[in-house]
């Protein structure tokens, strides 16, 4: 099958791999309809994260039908058209029982990889390193999903594709961010971030109740798709010398109630801390620039809360101290997906929630190379490159 490999640092090419198959009696074979780019993929094609092996196949936010099915699947059935987490739950396991799937013990075959860093290891993930599992990723013509019955998820008649597609890592993670902010009526939230995730946690927000939900960005045309698909406000931090101290004012003196920081380690800012970051990360001191994290601990109100869905390695200058002293609620998880993907499909089905505008570049997988680039780039407007590595099957509207 044709698939897109790493083969190192800023080193990508489109090439014949073999197919995906069942390995185990529970696994299902996907033919992917649709798999698109993530943010998270720039950090070890950009050299952040370790663990890529030359030829492994990535990618983790996809789509598309069900082709084969092991013995031990009873619920998945071949031709179902599935949207599928990108982390993988075996459903079974002491945190699976308690709905967080990303920190599945089961589906992690490398664990003994991760656990000096972590502690305990993650859940696996497809196509995003060693230590994540090393499973086969998306940007292929198959994928091998294992635990197919708890992982694979039926696409209402309703929802289209392109709409699905999203729901498999970009919705559920900006979801369980604004989940996180356990928002009350009359809150205010603001959303450090405006790509997909910081998008969709904007739109979370306002379908779990908050009063105001404030975007923060320096692309326009991202600022716009906030106001204008969301209906959130907007700040262009470019704009102002302050976001605490924009914030602040806007919200009576008192701070945002909440804030979820969809930036992550590669996160553009502004300001003094910033540059001292940028040098660190140059010398490879520091792995991350966790400015947004920093300025969202700072702007929150006390006794707040701050969801990081952003992606960082190790950091220092984290302001332990500012958590303590304002009495803040730091939650934080790679998307527990399973929990959230049915009420996600359900709201794409009954209009409330719009996701198919994500996909700004659409292209085959044979163009996925120029499709990074456009991305890690976020040139002529690039949100998420969509890739198409199955011709398109008829989906029933
Ligand atoms: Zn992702
Ligand atoms: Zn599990």
């Amino acid at each position: 099958m044709r698939a897109l490999v790493w083969n190192g640092v800023n080193d990508l090419a489109v090439e014949t791999v073999p197919d995906a198959a069942i390995v185990n009696p529970r696994d299902v074979v996907v033919q992917v309809s649709l798999s698109s780019t993530c943010g998270s993929d720039l950090h070890f094609i950009d050299g952040y994260l370790p663990g890529m092996l030359p030829g492994d196949v990535f990618g983790h936010e996809f789509m598309g039908r069900v082709v084969e099915v092991g013995p031990g699947v009873t619920r998945v059935r071949v031709d179902d058209r599935v949207v599928v987490p990108s982390f993988i739950a075996c459903g079974n396991c002491w945190y699976c029982d308690r709905e967080l799937y990303s920190l599945c013990d089961t589906t992690n075959p490398h664990a003994a990889a991760q656990q000096p860093v972590l502690g305990y290891p993650s859940g696996g993930i497809y196509g995003y390193t060693q230590p994540f599992g090393g499973y086969g990723g998306s940007h292929a013509e198959f994928i091998r999903v294992p635990f197919g019955d708890v992982n694979c998820f039926t696409v209402p008649p309703e929802v289209d594709d392109l709409s699905a597609l999203f729901v498999s890592d970009a919705v559920p993670t900006g979801y369980m961010g604004a989940d996180f902010c356990d928002i009350s009526p009359g809150d205010t939230v603001a959303v450090f971030g405006a790509g997909a995730v910081g998008l969709m946690a904007a739109a979370s927000a306002r379908l779990l109740g908050a009063e105001r939900v404030i975007v923060v960005d320096r692309l326009p045309e991202r600022l716009e798709l906030a106001r204008t698909r969301v209906g959130a406000e907007t700040l262009d931090y470019s704009e102002v010398d302050s976001v605490q101290e924009f914030l602040r004012e806007t919200t009576g003196g008192r701070g945002p109630d909440a804030v979820i920081e969809a930036v992550g380690m590669e996160g553009h800012g502004t300001g003094v801390q910033n540059l001292v970051d940028r040098a660190k990360q140059a010398v490879r001191l520091e792995t991350d620039r966790a400015t947004p994290l920093r300025e969202a601990v700072l702007a929150v109100r006390k006794a707040g809360t701050v969801a990081v869905l952003g992606v960082y390695g190790l950091t220092d200058s984290f302001p332990t101290g500012v958590v303590l002293n304002k009495g803040l609620t730091i939650r934080s998880a790679q998307q527990h997906g399973q929990r959230y993907v049915p009420r996600l499909l359900n709201h794409l089905a009954s209009g409330e929630l719009e996701t198919s505008f994500l996909a700004t570049h659409p292209m085959s997988l044979e163009d996925s190379v120029r499709g990074y680039d456009v991305f890690k780039h976020k040139t002529d407007g690039c949100l998420r490159a969509v890739f198409t590595p199955a011709p398109v099957v008829a989906t029933g509207r």
